[in-house]
């Protein structure tokens, strides 16, 4: 077997993998469209539903296509057209959401919140209150901007007491910090294969309460390949994506389920926080600030303040040389760079860039 290099990816996702799931890619070639593809198929979104809700009620439906997808497919797809759709923008993804909704003149309101503190759940509800035409909320669970960590409990509460269809991009948290989209009162839950689950890039899929993906049967189509409601029904019957699916990339899921199984996903978290626990006593001792308090933080990413005489592409390249690749910030306001500690990689990993990162500093302070 051919050696495959270890990167440790601490960008947030694709995150780094084992070498089975990355060889589980390696299959005889086969028609997506034999009854053994469609088994396959099933087997992921029953097992993909699990991980946060009763098989009996909620589904999952499956594309081709990065997360960013998943997210159009749903905010193009269930808001009736004579219905308004309110998203919470506090970070970089919940922007993206209001970008999709103007992209197809969706009529929506935007709520936007600091990208470090929680929401303000009076001033949400006096919202949701005044206007009776807004039947769906959206949220980024885990704002990957920052990591501050959404209340979903909080707004389950809020969205159930109104009537309203909760909708939640879960991409960076899904399959590592708890979900339970019946208890959270959430009708659409949507993630990606190469996050805490732990595989490769290409399958986007939604999470859905049966009953409600049912009723957006009757909802003029705003769109052709993204239609969640064509793509369910399709699979329903007949367990196959509507379009060609990204065969190899479902393969390396498969087993990228097993294995997350065989962990479980509680320890596979336990396992993501100890090596939080090892960046920020790091980030402390060297006094290292990062945004959003350890009280609303996911433990996931986390976003640091550049230090003055640090150059982020320097630092990058220095990494990235390492094995380490590190990320972007992408908040304003504040120079910063990004460390996820998702994927295949644990504690150890995150003492050997922490011990990089100290060098690196001196080197240049
Ligand atoms: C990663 C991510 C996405 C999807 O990004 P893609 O590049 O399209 O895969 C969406 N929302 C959040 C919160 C994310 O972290």
């Amino acid at each position: 077997m051919k050696y495959i290099k270890r990167n440790i990816l601490l960008n947030p996702g694709p995150a780094t993998t084992t070498d089975t799931v990355k060889l589980a890619q390696v299959v005889p070639d086969i028609c997506p469209r034999e009854q053994e593809f469609g088994d396959l198929m099933k087997y992921i979104s029953k097992e993909l539903t699990s991980i946060v809700a009763q098989t009996d009620d909620y589904t999952t439906v499956l594309f081709a296509g990065s997360g960013t997808a998943v997210v159009e497919s749903v905010i193009s797809s269930v808001v009736p057209h004579q219905n308004k759709i309110l998203i919470i923008n506090n970070g970089a993804y919940g922007k993206r959401m209001c970008q999709i909704a103007s992209s197809y003149d969706i009529d929506f309101v935007e709520f936007v919140s600091s990208p470090i503190e929680p929401i303000d759940l009076d001033k949400l509800q006096q919202i949701i209150a005044q206007d009776n035409t807004i039947s769906h909320m959206a949220v980024v669970h885990n704002e990957t901007t920052t990591g501050l960590l959404n209340n979903l409990d909080e707004l389950g509460v809020l969205t159930k007491k109104h009537n309203i269809e909760l909708i939640v991009d879960a991409m960076s948290s899904y399959a590592a910090v708890p979900i339970d989209m019946q208890k959270q009162n959430i009708s659409y839950l949507m993630a990606s294969s190469n996050k805490n689950i732990q595989a490769m890039a290409g399958v986007g899929f939604v999470i859905a309460n049966k009953k409600h993906i049912e009723q957006t049967k009757d909802i003029r189509p705003r769109n052709f390949y993204l239609n969640l409601y064509a793509q369910y029904e399709n699979f329903i019957n007949s367990n196959q994506m509507r379009f060609t699916p990204p065969v190899q990339t479902l393969y390396a899921l498969k087993q990228a389920i097993l294995e997350a199984k065989k962990e479980g996903i509680a320890n596979r978290y336990q396992r993501y926080c100890k090596s939080w626990e090892v960046l920020k006593s790091f980030l402390k001792k060297n006094n290292l600030n990062y945004l959003v308090d350890d009280k609303y933080h996911s433990k996931i990413i986390t976003s640091i303040l550049i230090p003055k005489n640090i150059d982020f592409d320097d630092m990058h390249d220095f990494f990235y040389a390492n094995g380490f690749t590190i990320y972007p910030g992408k908040v304003a306001d504040f120079n910063t760079f990004r460390v996820a500690n998702i994927g295949q990689i644990d504690y150890k990993d995150m003492q050997r860039f922490t011990k990089l990162l100290k060098g690196h500093i001196d080197d240049r302070v």
